[in-house]
């Protein structure tokens, strides 16, 4: 099929101020952005360039968010793909799909390549796999081939995320490969309240609107559906004819996307 399985080396505007929160990750990742802007700085002494990181984290967490922005802060081309992309394809084709994008992208380095949901593709042999073994390990293998394959000196950095580090085939996390893990955790309150003036930094707001209580009232919540409920709060109050969002949208919006939550969570764990 035509269908594009990987975003081509995209320039991004998102840079760390987009990131809410995060401050350890983000102390990390800025070293990434050194290491793509000032390499021979790193070189000079004899030093290799790490040649990927892992971040580690729930969903929604901003993985992808911090990854752009890492392109973005270094001004650097952004490749990505997603190891769910990969399920259920024909034999042979998720390998060349990992060949071609690694083509690419060392015809635009310096880059960034980030590679989503990598237990998709990198799981240790015989753990249910989603995709038939040999094809998951002939991704892989590929995915494994392209990382030894270029040296420290390449300005290809690539970030991959999961959720489930546990799972991951040992021989992604071997030195020179991904031994780097950024662990990147569910917002407590305070970083939900600067998740929240992220987002709400577009949204028309009433004076009432009490920010730190809108975090209180939303413990385990990610990024993501901070995000959510942001929109969602402005959508009521439009759907309403009000000329500004209020706390009562934002409590509706909060009400629907727990209900939201609830039901995937359902879904889930049918058990329960
Ligand atoms: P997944 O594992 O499901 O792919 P993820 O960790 O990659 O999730 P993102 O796709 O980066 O999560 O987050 C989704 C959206 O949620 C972002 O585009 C952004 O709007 C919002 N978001 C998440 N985390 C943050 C954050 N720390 N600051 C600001 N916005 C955030």
């Amino acid at each position: 099929s035509k269908a594009q399985l990987f975003e081509k080396g995209t320039k991004v505007n998102i840079t760390f101020n987009d990131v809410a929160g995060l401050d350890e990750a983000k102390v990390e990742v800025m070293e990434i952005v050194d290491f793509l802007k000032n390499p021979k700085k790193y070189t000079s002494l004899g030093g290799k360039i790490p040649k990927g990181a892992l971040l580690v984290g729930p969903p929604g967490t901003g993985k992808t968010l911090l990854a752009k922005a890492v392109a973005g802060e270094a001004q650097v081309p952004f490749f990505s793909m997603s190891g769910s992309d990969f399920v259920e394809m024909f034999v042979g084709v998720g390998a060349s799909r990992v060949r071609d994008l690694f083509k690419q992208a060392r015809d635009k380095a310096p880059c960034i390549v980030f590679i989503d949901e990598i237990d998709a593709i990198g799981r240790a042999r015989g753990k249910n796999a989603v995709m038939s073994n040999d094809e998951r390990e002939n991704t892989l293998n590929q995915l494994l081939v392209e990382m030894d394959g270029f040296g420290g000196d390449s300005g290809i950095i690539i970030l991959a995320a999961t959720n489930r580090p546990d799972v991951l085939d040992s021989a992604l996390l071997r030195p020179g490969r991904f031994d780097r893990q950024i662990s990147i955790d569910v917002p407590d309150v305070k970083g939900r309240e600067k998740i929240f003036e992220v987002h709400l930094a577009p949204i028309k707001k009433s004076k009432d609107l009490n920010i730190a209580k809108l975090a209180v009232q939303t413990p385990g919540f990610a990024g993501a559906d901070i995000a959510n409920i942001c929109n969602e709060a402005a959508l009521f109050a439009a759907r309403k004819g009000k000329t500004e969002v209020d706390m009562s949208d934002f409590n509706d919006a909060i009400d629907r996307v727990i209900g939201g939550l609830e039901k995937k969570n359902k879904i889930i764990s049918p058990d329960e």
